[in-house]
């Protein structure tokens, strides 16, 4: 990071000359008189506040200083009145010269390393992926094995305390334990070995006891050994799928994604640099008039916006994004030297979220990025989240639908919809009641979710039918990965009262091409399911190719 940030300011060094002589041409332009004197001088305040508002990021601290002086005596000037008076332009050369010097006196070995080095390690989702299970009980064991497989775990089996501890003196980094309280040493000796296990790793592992008994001295010895859950057989393979999600954080946040806006390139690139090293996504645009294609394909949590840019201000661009409803609730925060109280008056106006004064330190601006990504991410979940799955609902769905086939049409790729539907599952109800119902709901969730990609979108299209979109994917790739969950989804035990039972969904799957409009795309996937509910149930169908 040293090394690109040394190469930045090397880089940002040698356009300064070019700079200058942008602001002695508009100045020049100005007093003669050429060009419209409202865009001249626009252009004139915005190249001083460019320099301003990025000097100090590339260790130009005084010279960045010296600049928003300028721009304050730049801004306080009538410029419609067209020439400056005596004392006017005197005052401008003064500070112009002295800018130039304070530039050149800087020399470029030694420039000061003013921004903080930030430690911002992303979290890593990448721990292996393997849960060790200790069961005595051989069937079981395999079971247990076989279900969370089906949620995408791998899983080794240890029919006792003595042979899993001699795996754990080998190579091995398992993401989690599930255990057995009673093994064949007494009732309670999961307690034991879960304390074993937590000194002989010296770090900590989630471990999840499962018992035949709801008891409260093994419940008691579960929390004393430090269990991260308690889980009485018959166990509810979706449940425990999602226990270990949370406890091994698989599902992991994604990381934010912002929107720089800024036609000053390097400072940008800076901005981003610092950004992408917290473990963001960032992605900049130095064309405001692109803006919105760009939050189209980038679907940006944080907009970070220049007041100052070529063609139009930052306000403006505001207004422009505001003014489409997908966009009137995404954070904006602007980025300038502004301090006037009619422009920050102007930009709350328009739902600007913050603004922020250059230069900035990176550990500020990482600071307040994730602040308001965190706000926005947790406000549109509750308006898009379905509450009993935590899926897309249904109006999300659809947008996103809407917006992906838009993306498709334009990179001239192909999207996969499909539809599912659990089958008979009215007499799932009426057997084992309806909470059950409901977490038979939440398990084909979890499966969704953890055996998808991170590109495909999972939403809850109706009570017991979902919907999935897959980007860049053709109806034979969409066909396999349903086949492959279909049969997946049947094998996994659903707990009602004492016993396990199976259920099903069939499915239908349309695709973009040749389909071309949203409700085209979901009549085609829906006639497909109704096709696959005709011919039989738990099965896949494709749309017909016309
Ligand atoms: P098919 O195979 O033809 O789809 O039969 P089905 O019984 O699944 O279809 P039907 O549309 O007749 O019944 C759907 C049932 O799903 C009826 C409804 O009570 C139930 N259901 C819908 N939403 C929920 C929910 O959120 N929780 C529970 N437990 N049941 C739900
Ligand atoms: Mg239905
Ligand atoms: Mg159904």
């Amino acid at each position: 990071m040293a090394q690109k940030l040394a190469a930045r300011r090397v880089a940002y060094r040698e356009q300064m000359p070019a700079r200058f002589a942008a602001i002695r041409d508009a100045w020049e332009a100005l007093q003669r008189g050429t060009g419209d004197p409202t865009e001249v001088s626009y252009e004139l305040i915005r190249q001083v506040h460019n320099i301003s508002g990025s000097a100090g990021t590339f260790g130009l601290g005084p010279v960045g200083e010296k600049a928003r002086a300028l721009e304050q005596f730049l801004v306080g000037l009538d410029s419609k009145v067209g020439g400056a008076s005596g004392e006017a332009t005197d005052e401008f050369e003064r500070g112009f010269a002295q800018l130039k010097a304070l530039f050149d006196a800087t020399p470029s070995e030694l420039l000061p390393n003013t921004v903080p080095t930030i430690d911002g390690a992303p979290p890593d989702g990448g721990a292996a992926a393997r849960i060790y299970i200790v069961e005595d009980d051989p069937v079981q064991g395999r079971e247990i094995a076989e279900q969370l497989q089906a949620f995408g775990w791998e899983t080794t089996v240890f029919a006792d305390s003595a042979s899993m501890e001699r795996a754990l003196l080998g190579r091995c980094d398992p993401a989690a334990f599930v255990i057995d309280m009673a093994l064949p040493e007494g009732m309670l000796a999961g307690g034991p070995l879960m304390r074993r296990i937590a000194e002989s790793l010296g770090r900590h592992v989630p471990q999840i006891v499962i018992s035949a008994h709801w008891d409260w001295s093994s419940r008691l010895e579960a929390v004393r050994a430090g269990a991260a859950a308690y889980m009485v057989k018959p166990i509810d393979f979706g449940l425990l799928a999602e226990r270990l999600d949370a406890v091994t954080r698989r599902q992991v946040e994604a990381p934010v994604r912002v929107l720089i806006v800024d036609d000053t390139r390097l400072l940008a690139e800076h901005f981003a640099q610092v950004l992408t090293d917290a473990g963001m996504h960032a992605n900049v645009l130095s064309d405001p008039t692109r803006i919105l294609d760009a939050l189209v394909e980038f679907d940006a949590d944080v907009i970070l916006m220049d007041l100052f840019m070529p063609g139009c201000t930052g306000i403006e661009a505001a207004r422009v994004i505001r003014q489409d409803p997908k966009f009137t609730t995404v954070p904006i925060l602007f980025l300038s030297t502004e301090t006037s109280r009619q422009a920050r008056l102007e930009a709350i106006a328009i739902g600007a979220d913050d603004f922020m004064h250059k230069p900035i330190a990176d550990t500020d601006l990482i600071l307040a990025v994730t602040a308001r990504a965190r706000r926005f991410r947790a406000l549109s979940s509750l308006v898009r989240q379905d509450s009993l799955t935590g899926l897309l609902n249904h109006i999300s769905l659809k947008l996103q639908l809407e917006s992906e086939i838009e993306r498709c049409r334009r990179s001239g790729t192909s999207l996969a919809f499909v539809m599912l539907d659990l089958d008979h599952f009215k007499q799932v109800n009426d057997t084992y009641g309806h909470p059950v119902g409901d977490q038979v709901i939440r398990t084909i969730s979890q499966l969704l979710r953890s055996r998808l990609r991170k590109s495909d979108v999972v939403g809850r299209y109706g009570g017991e039918e979902f919907a999935v979109l897959m980007p860049d994917t053709g109806i034979g790739g969409a066909t396999a990965i349903v086949e492959s969950l279909r049969e997946q989804f049947a094998s996994i035990g659903m707990v009602g009262g004492q016993t396990h039972f199976h259920c099903t969904f069939s499915a239908g799957i349309a695709v973009v091409p040749p389909a071309t409009s949203m409700d085209a795309l979901i009549q085609a996937a829906d006639v497909a399911l109704y096709e696959a509910k005709r011919t039989g149930r738990n099965r896949v169908c494709a749309a017909a190719r016309t």
